[in-house]
């Protein structure tokens, strides 16, 4: 079991603090329709780092705050933690617990958290990549995701078995490196220029 909790407060239509404890085994999410299961799954999917509004069913990313109901008033920030078991560190982090947390403000500023400390979204997608859980991976399937599946290009579809092959972890690093080569590269060029200039 290594997904723990899921802490929402204000994301969607959360507008309380609510803790989903996972339990051994299988935990299921019941509920009436439009009651906010689906919203769960955008909610785990979003902190792990989802920069799509629209697969979020937004059309901003402000959107995902609540936005208040007849009795209730609308909230300013949206936060959800989810808090993984790692006493096997299957996450390479040293420590028996990781939480990771992301907010958003109405202003668009948004804030992500490995184990409370503020951390880049790169770190939170890092983390992750290989693992098979991510914004983008096998985990999570929704509703019409194997449709999608089949129709999606071959590019598409590659994207999911890299990352199920393990290789995705090395495709981002390769892709970190050559924009580090391309800024000395830059570097290299405005020095030899100066050389030129002073000869
Ligand atoms: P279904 O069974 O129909 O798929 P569901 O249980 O998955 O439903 P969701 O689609 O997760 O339900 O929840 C939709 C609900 O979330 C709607 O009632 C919608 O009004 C509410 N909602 C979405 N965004 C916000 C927001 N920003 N503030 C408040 N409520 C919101």
């Amino acid at each position: 079991r290594y997904l723990k909790t899921i802490e929402l407060d204000g994301f969607k239509s959360f507008g309380v603090k609510t803790a989903i404890e996972c339990v051994d085994g299988i935990t299921g999410i019941v509920g009436a329709n439009g009651s906010g299961k689906s919203n769960v799954i955008e909610a785990i999917k979003w902190v792990l780092g989802e920069q799509s509004a629209k697969s979020l069913r937004g059309e901003k990313m402000e959107d995902i705050i609540f936005n208040g109901t007849h009795s209730r008033s609308p909230k300013s920030m949206a936060e959800v933690t989810l808090t993984f078991d790692n006493t096997n560190k299957w996450l390479p982090l040293d420590f028996e617990e990781v939480s990771i947390g992301r907010r958003i403000f109405r202003s668009g500023e948004g804030q992500y958290f490995i184990n409370k400390s503020r951390v880049r979204l790169k770190d939170v997608v890092e983390l992750f990549l290989d693992t098979g859980i991510g914004r983008d991976s096998y985990a999570i399937f929704e509703q019409g995701k194997i449709d999608r599946l089949l129709s999606e290009s071959p590019e598409e579809r590659r994207y999911l078995f890299e990352e199920f092959a393990g290789i995705s972890k090395f495709k981002f690093r390769r892709e970190e490196a050559e924009k580090k080569l391309e800024a000395a590269q830059a570097n290299l060029a405005r020095v030899q220029d100066i050389i030129i200039e002073l000869e």
